[in-house]
Formats: C-alpha cells, sequence, structure tokens
C-alpha cells in the first residue's frame, strides 16, 4: 500500500468496485460471470446458479422513523428477488445478517422476519441461514439470495444488440415520489409531534416507496410466451443510470423518448408539488425495483399488447451515445446520476 491518501467520491459507487474488479482474477473453472452484472452466475450441474446480496443500513438506505420493521423485512427480500429477476432467474434460498442493537426488543425483531417471512412465501424462497451481531449503531440487513435458470435463459446486461427495443414494466419515479413526501411528513412531525401525517392523497407512491415488489409476474410471462430478452438490469438507481448500464456493456448507445416513459399520475403530481419535473423522478429516482429490459425486433409481436410493459425506446450502434428525445423534439444527453452513498 502506497501512503497516497484518494477520496472515494473522486471515483463514486460503479467506479469504485470497477477499480477493484479490475484487479480479482476468476480462476475457479464454475464461475460463468464475476462482479459486473445484478446477480453473479455459477455452473450447478445442468443449471446456473444465481448469486445476489444487498445491504440496508439505518441512516442510509432507511429510516425507522417512517419505515415500519415489518415493510423493511420484506424489503429486504424483495430488493434480492428483483436482481435475480433481472438475470431472468428464479428466487431460491435467503441468507440473513443482522447487526442490531439492545435498542430492539424481540417484538421488534418479530416483526422484521414477519416480513421477511411473508416476502419469502410470496416469492418462493426458502430462508436457510445467516448471521447475527450486535451493531454499535444503527440497524443493518444484509441479505444474500441464491436463485437458477436454464444457462441459455440467463439475461445479462451486456446482450442487447442494434435496433433492439427498449422496454420497461410498470411505471417510474414513484418510489422517489414516495420519499419526498415521507421525509416532508417526517419534518412536519419533528417540529410538531401533534401533527397527522398527511398521507392519504399519496397512498400509491408512499407504498411504492415503503413496499416494492420484485417483477417475478414478467419473468414468469417471459417463459410462458418463449422470450429471452437480450439484455436485462432491474430498476433501483433510476432508469438513466441503468440505461448506462446496458448501453456501456451492450457497447452500443441507447435513445429513448420521453413521451413514452411511464410515470403514474401521483408521482406526476408529487414532482409538481415539490416544484421538479417529473422526468427527474423517472430518470433519476431510485428504487423503482421495475424491469429495463431489451427485445429483438422480431420479438415485439409477444409483447407490444401487454398493459405493463412499455416500449420506450431502441438501440443505436453509436457506441456511448445515450440520448432522449424530449417531448418538444429535441434530442439531449442523458446523464446517469445513480445514487451516490459517499
Ligand atoms: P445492483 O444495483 O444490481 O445490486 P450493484 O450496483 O450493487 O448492483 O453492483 C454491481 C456489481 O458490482 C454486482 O456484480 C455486484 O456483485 C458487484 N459489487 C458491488 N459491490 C461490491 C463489492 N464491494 N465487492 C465486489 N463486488 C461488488
Ligand atoms: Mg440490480
Amino acid at each position: 500500500m502506497s501512503d497516497q491518501r484518494s477520496e472515494i467520491s473522486k471515483l463514486g459507487e460503479f467506479g469504485l468496485i470497477r477499480r477493484q474488479a479490475e484487479r480479482i482474477e476468476l480462476n475457479h473453472p464454475t464461475t460463468v460471470k464475476g462482479i459486473g452484472d445484478d446477480a453473479a452466475v455459477v455452473k450447478a450441474g445442468d443449471k446456473h446458479l444465481l448469486l445476489t446480496t444487498d445491504m440496508l443500513l439505518e441512516g442510509i438506505h432507511f429510516d425507522l422513523r417512517y419505515v415500519p420493521l415489518r415493510h423493511l423485512g420484506y424489503k429486504s427480500i424483495a430488493v434480492n428477488v428483483s436482481d435475480i429477476a433481472a438475470m431472468n432467474g428464479k428466487p431460491a434460498q435467503a441468507l440473513v445478517s443482522l447487526a442490531i442493537s439492545n435498542r430492539f426488543s424481540l417484538e421488534a425483531v418479530d416483526e422484521l422476519y414477519e416480513g421477511m417471512r411473508l416476502a419469502c412465501k410470496e416469492y418462493g424462497v426458502d430462508l436457510v441461514g445467516g448471521d447475527t451481531s450486535s451493531s454499535a449503531s444503527g440497524l443493518m440487513i444484509s441479505v444474500t439470495l441464491t436463485g437458477f435458470a436454464a444457462p441459455d435463459k440467463v439475461v445479462y446486461r451486456s446482450g442487447a444488440g442494434n435496433n433492439d427495443i427498449i422496454c420497461v414494466t410498470g411505471d417510474l419515479g414513484g418510489a422517489y415520489a414516495g420519499l419526498q413526501i415521507l421525509e416532508r411528513e417526517k419534518e412536519v412531525f419533528l417540529s410538531n409531534p401533534d401533527a397527522q401525517p398527511d398521507l392519504q392523497k399519496s397512498d400509491y407512491v408512499v407504498g411504492r416507496q415503503l413496499k416494492p415488489e420484485a417483477r417475478m409476474d414478467i419473468i414468469h410471462e417471459f417463459e410462458e410466451l418463449n422470450l429471452v430478452p437480450t439484455s436485462m438490469i432491474d430498476i433501483s438507481d433510476g432508469l438513466a443510470s441503468e440505461l448506462f448500464h446496458i448501453g456501456s456493456q451492450s457497447g452500443m448507445g441507447v435513445k429513448i423518448f420521453e413521451d413514452k416513459i411511464p410515470i403514474d399520475h401521483q408521482t406526476y403530481e408529487t414532482a409538481v408539488e415539490f416544484r421538479m419535473d417529473p422526468i427527474t423522478f423517472a430518470l433519476n429516482g431510485g428504487e423503482d425495483y421495475e424491469l429495463l429490459f431489451t427485445v429483438k425486433q422480431s420479438d415485439l409481436e409477444k409483447i407490444k399488447n401487454h398493459p405493463d410493459i412499455h416500449l420506450i425506446g431502441h438501440m443505436h450502434a453509436a457506441k456511448g451515445e445515450h440520448v432522449m428525445i424530449t417531448k418538444a423534439g429535441h434530442q439531449v444527453m442523458l446523464k446517469a446520476q445513480g445514487w451516490t452513498h459517499f
């Protein structure tokens, strides 16, 4: 190690991971894919095993002043299932590691586990182990999830081809809208503890923030339709950031159309209320856990009338040129913001 000290913030989260990934050698014959996708891929008999892990930290990823523990437990499983879905796989086993302080009662831990139990039931996951430690500060939950897929069905971020159609499921920006509402109501409450939170007219977006669902329904439909997307990623850091991953790992450019991006009316109204552009919520808000994927033009028939799949653009051969055509018809360069934790 040299004496030099560089700030992590200079590289950002993705730069930091890329830097370490470049230095890591893969030697095991069963390792198919290491760092760089939504899950690692490992040979396991006639199937591929998918491995993913996600950590949730109090004060960084959640605020217990408005996140119920049961929801937090559910979310800690769902966000991992979302990464397995993004590989076109099916989830199987979960390992749960907790760091917890004596601030939490037995009942509180029961609530957290009840949420995890519900999510495991919903997604067909067995909770098979984990680790427990005391924590000097906040609560930490780290979940590792396995999944399986047939080797020829695994979908990577890197497979998008020229002219492939870019699709997203559901609607975008809702979870970020919900976060804005919850943060605002928290401030109101802190300044006046008698105030009642005004959440009713924001029920949809608050739900998007507090109780995200992984889109396993779409993965099952792909199977029924005999459709294998050419590339896929889940939308955890905002559409723009995920488009950059698909574009750069596929060595292509992306072109999307602003008027095709699905935004729920409550998300739209919340953005307006906060004097922000709704499209910014969709492009740069996080935690929607929808799927972004590409399909060949020849597969368009299979999905074009699907009520919950939106065709938002297409890939093009100009590598690194990631653009959006605005409602006014102007072409703007997309910026990948993602989340910077540092
Ligand atoms: P996602 O948002 O899909 O969970 P991330 O952006 O967290 O993906 O991670 C991208 C890739 O980097 C994944 O392959 C993940 O396993 C890997 N990764 C993230 N953090 C680390 C780390 N500290 N060490 C090694 N690999 C990491
Ligand atoms: Mg992911």
